[in-house]
């Protein structure tokens, strides 16, 4: 099934409507998948939403499908998780992005911290294709239909303070020896049941700065431990986001 899943973007997916699969789709259905006329595939469009369509033209200049009913994601998550993340270099922001994007995080805030080592380079344009690509063939591969956004690189502070009503913030630090993100959860869930979003806060390689954690203890967010070792700022950001969306899912589970 994954094969045959595509995020479709800037082209109105209604029922019954025919539809010519932009340039990059129509290549893969036709010359990659090969596909003939009669057959299926599945079209995303990145807001929730799974499209089956049938292929009703495979020409070489173009591709039609006519659309069938919306059927709701299934894999999606009922609270948000954010993963806000000290800058990293390019490459290893990038498998985080990935990474992260199959776990069903939502957004992706990039942090500028005291200690981080990549120099805040604007996300010039062709940065940010190159983000939503990887972030496109991870959504469409994993079964997950929404596509996460990445905002523009902001201040710690920034992002601890505009957290919406109805968010948790925790800052993973590995000074923090005993409180879990598990029981930070189940804390705030007991607190109010209304938990809409899980903003996760993640040094930069060289972690922050006490000063850093001090300020966003003050604007509420809860340092937690990931365990005794110290990881790697992208292994954290992995399993920092793996058990936030599995304790979500266990707090559902068992109400
Ligand atoms: N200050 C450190 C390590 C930074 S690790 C040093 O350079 O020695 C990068 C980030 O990963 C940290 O800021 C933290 O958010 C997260 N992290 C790594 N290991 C952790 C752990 N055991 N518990 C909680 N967070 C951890």
């Amino acid at each position: 099934m994954p094969a045959g899943r595509f995020y479709i973007e800037g082209v109105a997916l209604v029922e019954g409507a025919e539809v010519a699969l932009p340039d990059a789709v129509a290549h893969q259905a036709r010359d990659v998948l090969r596909l003939a006329p009669g057959e299926t595939l599945r079209l995303l469009d990145g807001a929730g939403g799974e499209y089956p369509a049938e292929l009703v033209t495979v020409e070489r200049r173009r591709v039609i499908v006519r659309v069938g009913a919306r059927e709701e994601g299934r894999a999606e998550e009922a609270v948000r998780v954010v993963l806000c993340q000290g800058m990293l270099k390019a490459a290893k922001f990038e498998w985080v992005l990935q990474k992260c994007t199959e776990l069903g995080v939502a957004a992706f805030v990039p942090l500028l911290c005291e200690r981080a080592v990549a120099a805040a380079e604007e996300a010039r344009e062709a940065k940010r294709r190159r983000w939503e690509r990887i972030m496109v063939e991870a959504m469409e591969q994993c079964g997950g239909t929404r596509l996460p956004v990445v905002s523009e690189p902001r201040p710690l502070l920034h992002a601890l303070a505009s957290l919406p009503a109805g968010g948790l913030a925790l800052i993973p630090w590995e000074e923090e020896q005993t409180a879990t993100l598990r029981a930070a959860l189940l804390a705030a869930r007991a607190a109010s049941p209304e938990l809409r979003e899980v903003r996760l806060f993640i040094g930069p390689e060289g972690g922050f700065a006490a000063g850093e954690v001090a300020l966003a203890r003050r604007q509420g967010a809860i340092p937690v431990t990931l365990g005794p070792r110290i990881l790697r700022a992208e292994t954290a950001a992995v399993v920092a986001a793996a058990l936030a969306l599995e304790g979500l899912r266990a707090l559902d589970a068992s109400h």
